[in-house]
């Protein structure tokens, strides 16, 4: 039964779109919020784990995410001071288990734009850029927003308001919301070039390199015209100023460290992001939602924090339907909390914790025993299985369920 309500969505990042397409696709209008002017196309996150792909495919936006974006049916985990191919895992294994026996690798602007056109072709939507949250008010019946706009401050009311307003999100901070957990100390530093690491090197389209000095991570993304750009990610030193990291001369270093060539490599995009760990107290308080990045923060390393935000969209999505449609109470607002908050601990924060140590580790013991493991995990087909059910999120949509 379609449902008249009027959600406020603050961010139209990735999640604060998708959210808003899965709310206007069962019969809410929809007000997205957005501070910037446009959508931010700085190179974050791309890839897409089958259990979100599935959930991407209900939503009607899977063919132009893959159209848009890279398929990539394994990853790679290498030692990279003896450049050892550990373990290779292969997506394929779990073609009983989901359409999307894949991942597609689609950069996040991509995908904050493809929900973004689909939700302006659906009646009672309505997406502002340049308007700013900056004050939310709550009450027991309504909520209501002053949001920073080239025309003024300007008042806006729904039935709820979702945070999807990312880490440093003014929502969940106007609600006193505490963002529990740590900041690591050393920063992320993202360098893009289109040299092609499969053609040279033959690297897949996701590899993590382990070492003692200095990880890596490497993946391929289609880039805005298709051609491929690959994005590599290392830790910053501590003690490393953001001029050495990002200067012309850091950054050849770092690529040349660790994968040698002759010549100056072209590198399109240089970042730097700081890495957190941390979740919000609570998802939800009386009228207020959060999602996404602005209720749970992790490192990269996985690419996980994304998949879990779209899952807390979608989830957020099926119990407003059925709260606002009356076949529930209170508790259907409570079960989000319930059931995101504890997933995104036990799947996401605990993975990407786990998944930098290994990548990190400098004992050469425990580097020994963990690269024995992987490769164990890797040609044993019930273990590799099961290992893929847990990194592409599968395991936690059952897990999910059964929180009642
Ligand atoms: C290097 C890197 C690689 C990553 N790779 C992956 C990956 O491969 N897979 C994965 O799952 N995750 C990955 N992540 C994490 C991923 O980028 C985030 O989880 C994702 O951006 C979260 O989306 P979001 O929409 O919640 O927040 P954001 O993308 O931060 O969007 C929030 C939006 O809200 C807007 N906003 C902020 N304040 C306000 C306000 N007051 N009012 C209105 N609008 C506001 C912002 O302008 C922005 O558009 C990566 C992160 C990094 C740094």
């Amino acid at each position: 039964m379609p449902n008249d309500q009027r959600i406020l969505i603050a961010g139209a990042g990735p999640v604060g779109a998708v959210t808003a397409l899965a709310l206007a696709q069962r019969g809410f209008q929809v007000t997205v919020l957005e501070a910037e002017a446009q959508i931010d196309e700085a190179p974050r996150a791309a890839t897409t784990h089958p259990a979100t792909l599935e959930l991407l495919a209900d939503l009607g936006m899977i063919d132009e995410v893959i159209r848009q974006g890279l398929t990539a049916c394994t990853f790679q985990f290498w030692d990279r001071p003896s450049a050892t191919l550990i373990a290779e895992f292969d997506h394929e294994v779990l073609r009983q288990d989901t359409r999307f026996p894949f991942v597609v690798q689609c950069e996040q602007h991509k995908l904050a734009r493809i929900a973004l056109d689909r939700l302006r072709q659906l009646p009672g939507t309505e997406v502002h850029f340049s308007a700013r949250v900056a004050a939310v008010d709550a009450q027991p019946g309504e909520v209501s927003v002053t949001a920073e706009t080239f025309g003024g401050a300007r008042r806006f009311r729904g039935a709820f308001l979702v945070g999807a307003d990312g880490g440093r999100s003014t929502v969940r901070k106007s609600l006193g919301i505490e963002f529990k957990g740590y900041t690591w100390p050393e920063r992320f530093v993202v360098l893009t070039t289109p040299f092609d690491f499969a053609q040279e090197r033959g690297c897949c389209f996701r590899s993590y390199f382990s070492d003692p000095d200095e990880w890596a991570n490497l993946f391929k993304v289609a880039g805005d015209d298709g051609r491929g750009l690959w994005r590599a990610v290392f830790p910053t030193r501590n003690d490393e100023s953001d001029d050495e990291a990002l200067g012309d001369v850091g950054a050849q270093q770092r690529l040349k460290r660790f994968f040698p060539k002759p010549g100056p490599y072209d590198i399109v995009h240089r970042n730097l992001y700081n890495a957190h760990q941390r979740v919000a107290v609570t998802f939800r308080k009386g009228r207020v939602l959060l999602a996404g990045d602005a209720a749970h923060v992790n490192n990269p390393i996985g690419g996980l924090g994304l998949n879990c935000g779209i899952h807390d969209g979608v989830e957020l999505a099926q119990r407003l339907v059925r709260y606002c449609g009356g076949e529930a109470g209170e508790e259907e607002l409570d079960l989000y909390d319930r059931r995101r908050r504890p997933i995104n601990i036990e799947f996401v924060q605990s993975q990407t914790v786990n998944n930098k140590k290994r990548l990190e580790e400098k004992d050469p013991a425990v580097r020994a025993a963990n690269f024995e493991q992987l490769s164990k995990t890797a040609a044993d087909p019930v273990q590799h299985r099961q290992f893929l059910l847990r990194t592409s999120l599968i395991e936690s949509v059952s897990k999910a369920a059964l929180i009642t």
